[in-house]
């Protein structure tokens, strides 16, 4: 179950972006997934609220996963648009230079938190 490191590295993301404000509880963690990229989406909002639960002010959060549309372009052809299917080739012209993005994306992209009182 490669979720549990991918929640691992979420969670290690967001700790390096709120270093230095420890008293922050967050409370929401907004990651974009590429479609193509291979997560099973129940197993990774699993994996992370049993690691978050352990981890000092991450107690609540919520992961909240937006699905990418991977976006492909055509320099041959010039064709741009969005992939339904892993493609490796021009779905328009059949040419082999295709250019995709999104498709296997994780990205952490924002974080939620309020000042929350330490005990
Ligand atoms: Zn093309």
């Amino acid at each position: 179950m490669h979720e549990l490191g991918i929640a691992y590295e979420i969670l290690t993301s967001a700790r390096q972006a709120i270093a230095g404000r420890e008293a922050l509880r967050v409370t929401r963690l907004k990651v974009r997934i590429g479609r193509f990229q291979n997560v099973d989406r129940d197993s990774l909002d699993f994996a992370f609220r049993a690691l978050a639960r352990d981890e000092t002010g991450f107690e609540n959060a919520v992961l909240d996963m937006e699905d990418v549309e991977p976006a492909f372009a055509c320099p041959d052809c010039g064709a741009r648009g969005t992939l339904e299917k892993i493609a490796l080739s021009c779905p328009a012209c059949g040419g082999g230079n295709l250019h995709v993005e999104g498709a296997d994306d994780l990205v952490l992209q924002s974080i939620e938190a309020e000042e929350g009182g330490r005990e």
